[in-house]
């Protein structure tokens, strides 16, 4: 098999990924805060990762994933306090919902799924305080423990963070803050009127968000494991963090390759809630946009780079597949026998080649898609020469398929029936004229066309019929 270069965050460098243990890939990816829905920009983090975990799968590794929820944190507190009620089940909600997204958007499962607040993984970030506390990178002030950070030299190697300008013993006690505040960071927070409190051997309170995830992680997959990963905003406090606890209980490397992946924005803007520009997965699924295209979106673009997700690009996503839909659906129609030509098993090799090229390159979704839709055009015009065989057909289709095992998003269309179909791309191409998008508007009368239906528009809408 040929070989993955990935992008490291530590280090900055492309560099070929290899698991520790031949064969075997262990891999964290830092889940949900579960106090809402996760949104689409969550899940663009997670879909990339879903990528990348299939493509280790399609080169034969076994993976084991982790992926945990943070469900004890001040925006975890605050909303079960503010709905009345207790942490667990306020939170279980929004897992449920996480699972059900999930679903729709083809994720595979990890195999791991832990919460902080599960007693097992509470008492390992006690004992990861207790190493802490034993090597000396600890104070405790207020009830609260801290991690000094001028204990351990290497701290910023990730972020690269300006170590020089931390005053020793200014602190910061919340989960989430700037690289200009960088300071000592909370691991144990003593407790506090109405928030959840555990008492456990370092003394009665609660894990900050930092502590739970290098805690989790190395109890699942060992001191030191093959790669870690979330959105580009992790990057500086928690994974800095993460490591410095990690390394400073174990004296071990944590983890050897971090994968960041870029942010969503929605239509070129910066997603929030007051904004009102931030979706979820059910909120696009509810306007009528299709599970599949959401998630072509979400996958389509290289994850090191931005994403703007627009309304056109979901449209655009839904004619995507519907092209390799049809394909597939034409292949099955073939029925001419014979085994598949020199020429088709060339191409087919030749595609697959490129798309484990693009792969392989930091996981280049755009490239490696751009290979599959050349192999279908070829495929297309083969089939309307009608000399394609039955063999042909079975080796175009099991190269789509091989490559769709990453992709995960072609072949699974609702089954709509012509009329319904028509009715859709009608209604899109209003859409798309009343947002004065005439070339989306044509290019849905020239899909229409070329499936042998013609459109008349009349002063009563838009009627149509078969040529
Ligand atoms: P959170 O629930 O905030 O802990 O985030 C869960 C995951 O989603 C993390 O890996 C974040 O880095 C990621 N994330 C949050 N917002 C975005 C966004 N707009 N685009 C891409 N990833 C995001
Ligand atoms: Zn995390």
């Amino acid at each position: 098999m040929s070989q993955l270069n990935l992008t490291n965050t530590l280090g900055g460098k492309v560099e070929p990924f290899e698991p520790i243990e031949d064969g075997h890939v262990r891999m964290y990816s830092c889940g949900l805060t579960v106090y809402n829905r996760g949104h689409i920009g969550n899940f663009r983090t997670f879909v990339s990762q879903d990528i990348l975990r299939r493509y280790l799968e399609y080169k034969g590794l076994e993976v084991t994933q982790v992926m945990n929820f943070t469900d004890v944190d001040d925006k975890t507190i605050n909303g079960a306090r503010e709905a009345g009620l207790g942490l667990r089940e306020y939170t279980q909600t929004f897992i449920d919902y996480f699972f059900e997204d999930c679903e729709t958007l083809n994720i595979q499962r990890a195999e791991h799924y832990p919460r902080a607040t599960d007693p097992e993984y509470l008492d390992a970030m006690v004992e990861l305080v207790q190493k802490l506390e034993a090597r000396g990178h600890t104070y405790k002030t207020e009830g609260s423990i801290y991690f000094k950070v001028d204990s351990l030299p290497e701290y910023g190697k990730l972020s690269k963070v300006d170590v020089a300008g931390i005053q020793s013993g200014a602190r910061v006690d919340s989960d989430e803050y700037d690289k200009e505040n960088a300071r000592d960071f909370v691991l144990w927070k003593g407790p506090k009127e109405g928030e959840d409190s555990w008492d456990t051997a370092i003394g009665p309170g609660r894990p900050g968000w930092h502590l739970e995830c290098s805690a989790m992680g190395m109890k699942i997959l060992g001191e030191t494991f093959d790669l870690h990963a979330g959105g580009v905003d992790l990057v500086f406090p928690h994974h800095e963090n993460e490591i410095a606890q990690s390394e400073g209980a174990t004296g071990k490397p944590f983890v050897k390759h971090w994968m960041h992946t870029e942010f969503l924005l929605v239509e070129g803007a910066k997603m929030s809630k007051s904004k009102g520009n931030q979706f979820t997965v059910k909120d696009l699924i509810d306007e009528g946009y299709s599970a599949m295209a959401i998630r072509y979106l979400l996958m389509s673009v290289y994850y090191r780079q931005q994403l703007n997700f627009t309304r056109d690009g979901l449209d655009q996503a839904a004619t995507a597949i519907r092209r390799v839909d049809d394909f597939l659906a034409r292949l099955g129609e073939v029925t001419r026998d014979g085994d598949a030509s020199d020429e088709t098993q060339e191409a087919v090799a030749a595609g697959l080649k490129r798309f484990e090229t693009a792969m392989d390159d930091d996981l280049n979704t755009s490239a490696a898609l751009a290979a599959l839709f050349d192999l279908v055009k070829g495929g297309n015009t083969a089939l309307s020469s009608s000399t394609v065989t039955q063999g042909d057909a079975a080796a175009f289709r099991e190269a789509i398929e091989r490559m769709n095992s990453v992709f995960g998003v072609f072949g699974r269309s609702e089954k709509l029936t012509l009329d319904e179909e028509v009715e859709k791309l009608i209604r899109e191409r209003k859409d798309a004229r009343a947002k004065r998008d005439f070339a989306r508007a044509d290019e849905i009368r020239a899909e229409l066309d070329a499936r042998q239906i013609v459109l008349e528009d009349t002063p009563a809408g838009t009627r149509w019929r078969r040529k």
